[in-house]
C-alpha cells in the first residue's frame, strides 16, 4: 500500500481553485514538493495538516483518512512552516517545552526531549538565550528541533534552507538526511531550490496552477529524457521546424537558435538530418539532452501550460 495517497482532490479558497482535481501515491522516503509560486504546495501542505477542508477528494496518509482522521494525523506529523514560529523574547529551551506541553508531554518529559532535540539539531549554549539573539540558521533550526519534539513518523518542512548561508544550507541538508535515513521519517521537502531536490529527494510532485505536472521517482524523470536531444541548424531555422511539425515531431525553442525535441519512438535519429536537407539547412549540432534538474522541470511545466 502506497505510504501517502491523494485522488481526486480538490482545495478552494471561495472562488479561487488552489489544487484542481489532483490525484497521486507516494512511497515512503524524501519526497521533494516542487512548483512555481501559487501552484498550491503551501494549499497541499495546510490540507495534509488539516489546517483546510477539501471541497472534495480523497487523502490517506500513512492508513490514515483525511479529514476523518486528523488527529491521528497530527499525532504523527512535524511541520517546519516556512514563516517564523518563534518567540523572540523567549529561550529555545522553554519555547519547545511549552510546545512539548501543548502535544501533551509532561513538563518533565518535555524538558528532557527538549534538550534530546536540541542536541540533535546542534544548538549549544545558545538554547538559553531569548531567540532574538539568534542568526537565521539558529532559527532554522530551533523551528526543525520543534518539528521533531514529538518523534513525527512523517516531516513537512516548508523552505526549510531559506535564508542560510552556504555553510548553514549543507548543515542543514544533512540534518534533514539522517532524521529521514536513520530514524525513518517519510520527509516533504517544499522548496523552489532543486539542487536541494536533486541532493535529498527519491520522489518528487510537481504542481503548476493547482494541477499535478509530475509525480514519480527522480530516475523515472531523468528517463523521460530518452530520445531527448538538443539540435541546433544554420539559420533560417523556420523551414526546418516546418519540416520537423510535419513529421509530428515536438519541439520547445531554447536561446541561441537551439530546438530541445523529444524523438517519438518510431523515428530514428537521421530524420533530424533528413527535415535539415529538405529545409535547405544543415545541422550544426545534435547532441542528447543533458540530464539538468531546472530544465527538466522546465520542460515538465512547459508541457503542461501548451497542454
Ligand atoms: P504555493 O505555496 O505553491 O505558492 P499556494 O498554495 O500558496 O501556492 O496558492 C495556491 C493558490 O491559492 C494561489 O492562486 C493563491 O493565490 C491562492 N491562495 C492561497 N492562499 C489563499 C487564501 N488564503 N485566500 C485566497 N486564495 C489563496
Amino acid at each position: 500500500m502506497a505510504f501517502i495517497e491523494v485522488e481526486n482532490l480538490m482545495v478552494s479558497y471561495g472562488d479561487t481553485v488552489a489544487i484542481d482535481e489532483i490525484s497521486f501515491t507516494l512511497e515512503a522516503g524524501v519526497i521533494g514538493l516542487i512548483g512555481p509560486n501559487g501552484a498550491g504546495k503551501t494549499t497541499l501542505i495546510r490540507t495534509f495538516l488539516g489546517f483546510i477542508r477539501p471541497v472534495k477528494g480523497k487523502i490517506v496518509i500513512s492508513g490514515l483518512t483525511l479529514p476523518k482522521e486528523i488527529l491521528k494525523v497530527r499525532a504523527i506529523v512535524g511541520h517546519m512552516p516556512e514563516r517564523e514560529v518563534v518567540s523572540p523574547k523567549v529561550t529555545a529551551v522553554s519555547f519547545l517545552v511549552y510546545c512539548g506541553r501543548l502535544v501533551g508531554m509532561s513538563y518533565v518529559d518535555a524538558l528532557e526531549r527538549s534538550h534530546e532535540v536540541l542536541n540533535y539539531v546542534g544548538l549549544q549554549e545558545a538554547r538559553y538565550r531569548p531567540m532574538q539573539t539568534y542568526s537565521t540558521g539558529m532559527l532554522q533550526r530551533v523551528k526543525l528541533a520543534q518539528a521533531i519534539l514529538h518523534d513525527p513518523k512523517i516531516l513537512i518542512l516548508d523552505e526549510p534552507t531559506n535564508g542560510l548561508d552556504p555553510d548553514g544550507r549543507l548543515e542543514m541538508l544533512q540534518l534533514i538526511r539522517e532524521i529521514s535515513e536513520q530514524r525513518g521519517v517519510t520527509t516533504i521537502l517544499s522548496t523552489h531550490l532543486l539542487p536541494d531536490v536533486q541532493n535529498l529527494c527519491s520522489q518528487i510532485v510537481v504542481l503548476k496552477k493547482g494541477k499535478l505536472v509530475f509525480c514519480g521517482s527522480l530516475q523515472s524523470l531523468i528517463e523521460s529524457r530518452v530520445n531527448h536531444y538538443e539540435v541546433s541548424v544554420q539559420p533560417p531555422i523556420e523551414p526546418f521546424k516546418e519540416e520537423l511539425i510535419k513529421m509530428g515531431i515536438n519541439f520547445q525553442e531554447l536561446p541561441q537558435d537551439i530546438l530541445s525535441l523529444q524523438l517519438p519512438e518510431n523515428i530514428q535519429q537521421q530524420e533530424i538530418f533528413h527535415c535539415a536537407r529538405r529545409a535547405g539547412t544543415t545541422v550544426r549540432s545534435f547532441v542528447p539532452a543533458g540530464g539538468n534538474l531546472a530544465e527538466l522541470f522546465q520542460t515538465k511545466l512547459e508541457k503542461k501550460e501548451g497542454s
